[in-house]
């Protein structure tokens, strides 16, 4: 994929991201990572923030856009306790905005 993608043209989309250290995968959703960002940011921006929640490594690994398009997308609507959080909980966490990004 592109990873000169910008985040905000994929906002409604969802990123799928491995850990390239222990394999684990997460998704993640793209309107969320914006938050941690600015307007702007492309995909490898954020990339370089994220950390693996489970060995705590910052070795992105594969990388892909889910369209919202797909099936899973009623899974997400259906599991909302599974899909929500997974940011903090289970998948990657990206470093603090710190850099003049207001929360
Ligand atoms: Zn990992």
């Amino acid at each position: 994929m592109k990873h000169g993608t910008l985040l905000r043209v994929i906002a409604s989309h969802n990123l799928w991201v491995e850990c390239r250290a222990c394999g684990h995968g997460a998704e993640l959703r793209v309107s969320e990572l914006l938050e941690l960002t600015c307007a702007d940011a492309a995909v490898r921006d954020i990339l370089p923030r994220l950390k693996c929640t489970r060995c705590r490594q910052k070795q992105i690994g594969d990388v892909r856009i889910l369209s919202p398009d797909v099936s899973s997308n009623h899974h997400v609507a259906r599991q909302p306790a599974e899909q929500h959080g997974v940011l903090e909980d289970e998948g990657f966490t990206a470093d603090g905005p710190h850099d003049g990004v207001a929360r």
